[in-house]
């Protein structure tokens, strides 16, 4: 794979990132992408990844995402989509980059990591916390904590390979790795106003485009 585009020279406009819009916090992902200066498109249709530098999979229920991509003929699609271009999976989006979710349900199985479901409880445990992500002093050099929003969400239980975490709850259960160019987060940057996740995914989404 070549390389191309160093940090420092990525122009957010030269960068188009589809988000797959089958159900779930789809929009929420598209109005910060817009703010920040990248093209955007919605993904329903396997001909609209083509023209894509990266691909946010959005937050929602993890087995009717996975379901309706298999109805709409995008399952295998997104798979090799997935090998060679910047995914990041949010929520329901990181159980579908999982390999395992301990559940029979359609996955992309991209990343070497496995999932727990609903680890946190029903949707009225949802929470609100502090992470530390030093990762993201690449696009921001201030080096303050990411205000993370769990809604039933998972947790990412394993990580295999070469996997990296890049966040964890103040009891070491993980949140949020990065495996080459494919990125999971069990949180939802979406909704909160700190947009540098969004940032740091369009540089990965940047440096792995292929020419
Ligand atoms: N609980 C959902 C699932 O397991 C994920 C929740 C979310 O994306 N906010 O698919």
């Amino acid at each position: 794979m070549t390389k191309i585009a160093p940090r420092q020279l990525v122009k957010s406009d030269q960068i188009k990132v589809g988000v797959l819009a089958l159900q779930g916090s789809f929009l929420e992902h598209l109005y910060i992408l817009q703010r920040i200066g990248v093209k955007t498109t919605q993904v329903r249709l396997p001909e609209q990844l083509e023209d894509l530098d990266g691909l946010i999979i959005p937050g929602g229920e993890s087995t009717t995402i996975g379901k309706l991509a298999v109805d709409f003929g995008l399952l295998e699609p997104l798979k090799q989509f997935g090998k060679k271009k910047a995914i990041w999976g949010t929520c329901a989006g990181a159980i579908l980059l999982s390999k395992d979710a301990h559940r029979s349900q359609p996955l992309l199985e991209l990343m070497d990591i496995t999932v727990d479901r609903n680890a946190f409880g029903r949707q009225i445990a949802s929470f609100e916390i502090d992470l530390d992500i030093p990762a993201l002093e690449s696009v921001s050099p201030e080096s303050r904590p990411f205000h993370g929003v769990f809604i039933r969400a998972p947790l990412i239980a394993s990580v295999d390979g070469d996997g990296k975490v890049l966040a964890a709850l103040p009891d070491g259960r993980v949140v949020a790795v990065q495996q080459g160019q494919l990125l999971a987060t069990a949180f939802h940057p979406e909704l909160t106003d700190d947009d540098r996740v969004h940032r740091y995914f369009v540089q990965l989404a940047a440096e792995n485009t292929i020419n």
